[in-house]
């Protein structure tokens, strides 16, 4: 078998971003730390040529860490990228779970069998850059040449060419779609897009350093005043640059739709006048609610950024014109909001920043493909941590509650209107309330609602439970009456299915396998078979 984990071992330290601090006693943590990681690695190597057929591993099978998980009792979760021939396998990665001593427990994984396939094509690249751009159509601003991967995310593992057509939608949002056409037959297989949104409703300059850590005031438009960090520069200004969370910056756009913007820089470090009539109001707000979600984050789940590697991201605002929208994007690793129109207010409030951001952590651990029921899922992962950050946040200017978006209307008064409803999502008209084997051929940003429910049930039940102004209850799909376990159990089991048992082609049933993993794993079988509860109220069985 082909492994190549000489190379890899160090390519790991480096990929898992440990290697360098300025300050020695981290520097000597993070090698002890890089060490026992490299370790892992080693042993779920090991793992993979002791054990293959466990991981349908073949002899034209290469493996590379992108991820390493290391609990308190020993027990060691290491994330596997596969490629075969050379060919990446989209759907083939999965995790070793083991203890420290190697001994295997079990692979979360979706590929069934072994791979075995012939990797010469016999469609042309240039026919399958036109059949994806058929489907595109004719308003992209940059297509990639195609390039070929194996594709196992379907019944079994094909041999496709993976196409990238970047350009614009209507209404401004950048769209990076990635297209999977079969090499021999030249049908779509699969597509799905690089830019993870929201959800519709109906750099620094100069000569001048800026290194110092300062407590600046945000004037925001939907929380008031807040406290924001910001850098303080050697000419006396400011700039929105947070050193205390890994130098993440928030930047306007200034109505354009791509570059990086210019950093929010001010005299008095005091940001925004609470109205949009100041540039830098909303800035204030995307920068805060960017903190707040680092905060939650690493303060709940041990989690030191959106890469678990202690940097910060870039927080675009005033995005295109009257865009009522934001979005995550892996390319740029940043977040982006937009200004809003009419009757919707820019797109900033705390549980947007919380979504956007978690689109970032989902596509730095379980990577779930945002396509299908994995789709679905993804979307799922950042209403929930959004809504988390909201409860972590506890601002008395918008109450903590399971509904997403409520504070981007101009006008909604007792939080009538709401983008989505965790606790009944048919209540958006689209979103189903229980599953259905055709779930996955809906937006994500309405198959996300069955995972909303199941977490909302897990975490308060089905009885009566008051959030702000609204007073409400969840229905179950089977009748049951659920009995919640609490935010704090709740947030620890999607996290640690999230980032130990997902896969980038987990679908709702593994969703269902992977939380009571989660769950017997942090509280016992007890705590088990309250998740098992909540899934059969939503009707994943
Ligand atoms: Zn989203």
């Amino acid at each position: 078998m082909n492994y190549r984990s000489s190379a890899l071992t160090a390519a790991v330290a480096l990929a898992l971003g440990l290697a360098s601090s300025a300050h020695a006693a981290r520097q000597m943590d993070d090698e002890v730390a890089a060490d026992v990681r490299v370790q892992a690695v080693d042993r779920a190597m090991m793992n993979i040529q002791q054990n293959a057929k466990a991981m349908h591993a073949g002899m034209n099978d290469q493996f590379q860490a992108s991820d390493v998980i290391l609990d308190d009792n020993g027990a060691e979760h290491v994330r596997m990228k596969r490629s075969y021939r050379g060919l990446p396998v989209i759907g083939g990665d999965f995790v070793v779970h083991s203890d420290n001593t190697g001994k295997l427990a079990s692979v979360s994984q979706t590929l069934t069998h072994e791979i075995s396939i012939d990797t010469h094509a016999s469609l042309s690249k240039s026919e399958a850059v036109l059949n994806a751009g058929v489907d595109f159509g004719t308003a992209f601003d940059g297509v990639s040449d195609a390039k070929l991967v194996v594709y196992a995310r379907g019944k079994a593992p094909q041999l496709a060419y993976e196409v990238v057509y970047t350009g614009f939608m209507p209404d401004q949002t950048p769209t990076e779609m990635h297209y999977f056409v079969d090499a021999n037959n030249g049908r779509i297989l699969d597509k799905w897009d690089g830019i993870h949104t929201k959800g519709k409703p109906g750099g620094s300059g100069g000569g001048t350093t800026c290194n110092t850590n300062t407590t600046g005031s945000g004037h925001t438009l939907t929380l008031g005043n807040v406290n924001i960090n910001t850098a303080g520069c050697t000419d006396g200004s400011y700039q929105m640059k947070d050193l205390s969370r890994g130098g993440g910056y928030t930047t306007d756009l200034n109505n354009r739709t791509n570059g990086s913007g210019t950093i929010f820089s001010d005299a008095d470090n005091t940001w925004g006048n609470n109205s949009t009539s100041d540039r830098a109001t909303v800035g204030a707000d995307a920068h805060y609610g960017v903190s707040e979600t680092w905060d939650y984050y690493q303060n709940i789940h041990g989690r030191s950024g959106i890469a678990n590697d202690g940097q910060g991201a870039l927080s675009r605002v005033h995005y295109g014109r009257n865009y009522v929208n934001a979005f995550w994007s892996d390319s740029c690793f940043c977040m982006t909001f937009g200004d809003g129109s009419g009757s919707y207010l820019p797109l900033v409030a705390l549980d947007v920043a919380g979504h956007e951001m978690s689109h970032g952590v989902t596509s730095r651990t379980a990577n779930l493909t945002y396509s299908g029921e994995s789709g679905g899922l993804n979307e799922a992962t950042s209403d929930i941590f959004g809504t988390m950050v909201e409860f972590y946040s506890n601002n008395s200017s918008d109450s903590p509650d399971y509904l997403i978006g409520e504070a981007i209307y101009a006008s909604n008064p007792s939080d009538s209107k709401a983008l989505r409803w965790m606790y009944q999502p048919n209540k958006d008209g689209s979103s189903p309330n229980c599953y259905a084997s055709n779930l996955g051929s809906l937006d994500v940003h309405y198959s996300s609602g069955v995972a909303n429910h199941f977490f909302y049930l897990l975490a308060e039940g089905s009885g009566s439970k008051t959030f702000g102004p609204n007073t409400v209850t969840s229905p179950t799909c089977n009748g049951s009456s659920i009995t919640g376990i609490g935010r704090s159990k709740a947030e620890a089991i999607w996290y640690r299915a999230l980032t130990v048992y997902m896969t980038s082609n987990t679908n709702y049933a593994g969703a269902r396998a992977a939380t009571i993993s989660a769950a017997n794993d942090l509280y016992g079988s007890s705590t088990a078979s309250s998740v098992a509860a909540a899934w059969s109220a939503v009707s994943v069985n």
